[in-house]
């Protein structure tokens, strides 16, 4: 089997034209469409939009499965017997 990693398809930080330096990106969802959303990134430094990603539902479904990947605890209480 292939153990090819995935990449990491969140960008950090982009190059930004005003800033004139790789900056730390903010991720801001643009719009909703039914097969995909848009996102913007923001400079965090100067706030102006650096770069645009679209992402489609089967990525959007990726990302949501491996976010919800935490274990959950049981929310049982302890009750101990007299
Ligand atoms: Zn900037």
């Amino acid at each position: 089997m292939n153990q090819q990693q995935f990449e990491n398809f969140t960008a950090s930080s982009l190059y930004c034209e005003k800033c004139k330096a790789a900056m730390p990106v903010r991720e801001r969802l643009l719009l909703v469409l039914p097969d995909r959303e848009i996102f913007d990134y923001l400079c965090t430094g100067c706030g102006s939009s650096v770069g645009r990603r679209e992402i489609t539902a089967g990525e959007k479904l990726l990302a949501q499965s491996m976010a919800g990947r935490r274990p959950r605890r049981s929310a049982v209480p302890h009750e101990r017997p007299p």
